[in-house]
């Protein structure tokens, strides 16, 4: 693991620092600062996927040189989701769901609806807590199975693939994926959809990063996105790019 390696390299460092430190070699201010480096570098690759610092995710597929991308749509099944549904039905386009197992629970009418549609469904987590990066290995265990069964139980599908809430990846996360058979898939292009309140700023961010094999993140719980996915689908169609399933861009399986 990459993580494991540089930890043990910066222990080491450390060590040799404070020893340094004590003999009055150099500084401990010199010490202490290396050490809220480090911190906020553990705090920046903890919350953003795209690093694959703990967790190994996939996030694009370089390797494409056409114009294709894929779209991924997290936090449904809600009822703003058959509004995208429709308006990725228009434009003919076929997206990625990774859903949250409580929302599943309260619709499963939507959930199959997507299945039914011939989009894909992934895993994000059963409540998708704010403390996800707090949580044991064996609640995010939890966390992960308990969203596979209610989607198992409401339409057979198996799920293998994760996306990690609010992009937030720590070792215990890894362990869970490694015990759970998940694979976490990230993003590489992150809208802010939920997060920023002007629809031409997030589909500007979008357009102005987009290339070949990229994922593009989105939310379905969000009334204003069906809007913003509206205008990125016609870019899109205007533009000569394809929208492809996030699988089959990524050249992944699913489901088992
Ligand atoms: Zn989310």
């Amino acid at each position: 693991m990459q993580f494991k390696f540089i930890n043990t390299v910066i222990i080491l460092l450390l060590s040799v620092g404070l020893v340094l430190a004590f003999f009055s070699v150099t500084s401990f201010w010199y010490v202490l600062t290396f050490i809220v480096f480090y911190l906020l570098f553990l705090l920046i690759v903890s919350t953003n996927v795209r690093f694959n610092f703990f967790v190994n995710s996939i996030s694009e597929n370089q390797k494409i040189k056409q114009k294709k991308v894929a779209i991924s749509f997290d936090d449904g099944p809600v009822e703003n989701t058959l509004e995208i549904l429709k308006v990725l039905e228009k434009y003919k386009v076929k997206a990625g769901f990774f859903c949250i197992g409580k929302n599943i629970k309260d619709h499963p009418d939507i959930f199959k609806r997507i299945i039914e549609e011939n989009h894909l469904v992934g895993n994000h987590t059963y409540s998708h807590t704010r403390k996800m990066g707090a949580l044991s290995v064996s609640r995010i265990i939890c966390e992960i199975e308990m969203c596979n069964k209610i989607a198992e139980e409401t339409t057979g599908i198996k799920m293998e693939l994760f996306r990690p809430p609010f992009g937030v990846v720590n070792p215990k996360i890894q362990s869970a994926l490694q015990k759970t058979g998940m694979k976490s898939i990230g993003w590489s292009i992150r809208s802010f959809d939920a997060v920023l309140p002007s629809e031409t700023i997030i589909l500007n961010r979008v357009i102005k990063r987009l290339k070949p094999g990229a994922v593009i993140l989105l939310h379905d719980n969000n009334a204003k996105t069906v809007n913003i996915l509206e205008q990125l689908l016609l870019f899109l169609k205007n533009n000569q790019y394809e929208v492809v399933r996030p699988d089959k861009l990524l050249k992944i399986n699913a489901y088992s």
